[in-house]
């Protein structure tokens, strides 16, 4: 999934809460149908019933691009649809005081799981990725880290393809808190992340190893790419004009950038280590620079 933000994600989350309580109100007004046999609504007898009920109304209308552009979003729309055909089989049933069989309403009843289990393992998704997420950032948070580390090592390894590490300090971050206030540095680590991800692939990710430390994996990449990337963003850095919410001073910031290889001969945790050792050499020669360990 592309990057979104932890609010984008959760009123995604809200959207779809409000959706699924909309299905249960019109699944118990079903029930209420086919038991106590009380007349059909006419528009779930109709064969566009799935746009007519209030979850189909809101699936027709979905504008939020994270929901709609879901691969699981065509699911959901495609088991609701269905879910709506064996419903109606029922309700005309009923309607005509004909039996309803046990495979009909097993019919009815998988559509139904179906339909259920898509929402779900939607949400679940997106929740998910809220929670890998640095709230504030939208960089991945650290707990993410080493897993994934681990599998693209085990890849890099299989495929014989390079991995690249790159641990980003900003410098003197203190003074721009001290000087400027802890929302103004908020809103620089913001900017930072965003900076960085204009510059990365799709499949490179962001992880905020620290307050002001993000580490950075680049799988697919060789040691020499690692390298211009790794300028490319101290650059675009230190190029940031970041204007803190009703202020007027303009901020700009340096990093420092360390790159390692995760390299399969040794720990996951030892590549780190490498990238944070190079990071650390380069404060030393002055800061606003990129080191590597090779
Ligand atoms: P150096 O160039 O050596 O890295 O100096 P530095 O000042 O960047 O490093 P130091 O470790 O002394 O300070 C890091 C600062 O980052 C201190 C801390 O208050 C700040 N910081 C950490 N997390 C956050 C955050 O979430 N928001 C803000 N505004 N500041 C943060
Ligand atoms: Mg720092
Ligand atoms: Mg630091």
């Amino acid at each position: 999934m592309p990057p979104f933000t932890t609010q984008e994600l959760q009123s995604a989350i809200a959207e779809l809460d409000q959706a699924i309580f909309s299905h249960e109100q019109w699944y118990k007004s079903l029930l209420r149908i086919l038991i106590s046999r009380v007349p059909a609504e006419p528009a779930d007898l109709r064969p566009d019933a799935h746009q007519h009920c209030r979850f189909g109304q809101w699936y027709g209308n979905v504008s939020t691009a994270l929901l709609r552009d879901h691969p699981a979003f065509i699911s959901l729309g495609d088991a609701h649809e269905k879910m709506h055909v064996y419903a109606r089989t029922l309700l005309q049933l009923v309607s005509d005081n004909k039996p309803v069989t046990t495979g009909q309403l097993d019919q009815f009843e998988n559509a139904l799981d179906k339909m259920r289990l898509e929402i779900q393992s939607l949400r679940h998704e997106l929740s998910e990725v809220i929670q890998s997420q640095d709230p504030l950032t939208g960089a991945q948070n650290r707990a993410s880290l080493l897993p994934w580390l681990r599998e693209q090592q085990a890849l890099s390894q299989r495929r014989g393809q390079h991995c690249a590490l790159a641990m980003l300090d900003l410098d003197h971050f203190k003074q721009v808190n001290d000087k400027h206030g802890h929302l103004a540095g908020d809103r620089v680590l913001i900017s930072t992340v965003q900076c960085l991800q204009a510059i990365l692939r799709p499949y490179d990710r962001i992880y905020r190893y620290g307050g002001e430390e993000f580490l950075l994996c680049m799988p697919g990449t060789t040691p020499e790419e690692a390298r211009e990337v790794a300028e490319r963003m101290c650059h675009a850095v230190a190029a940031q004009r970041i204007q803190p919410n009703g202020s007027d001073h303009i901020l700009q910031v340096t990093a420092s950038l360390g790159v390692a290889m995760l390299d399969p001969s040794r720990s996951v945790e030892a590549s780190i280590e490498a990238a944070d050792n190079a990071m650390y050499r380069g404060k030393k020669f002055g800061r606003n620079r990129v080191v590597t360990e090779y």
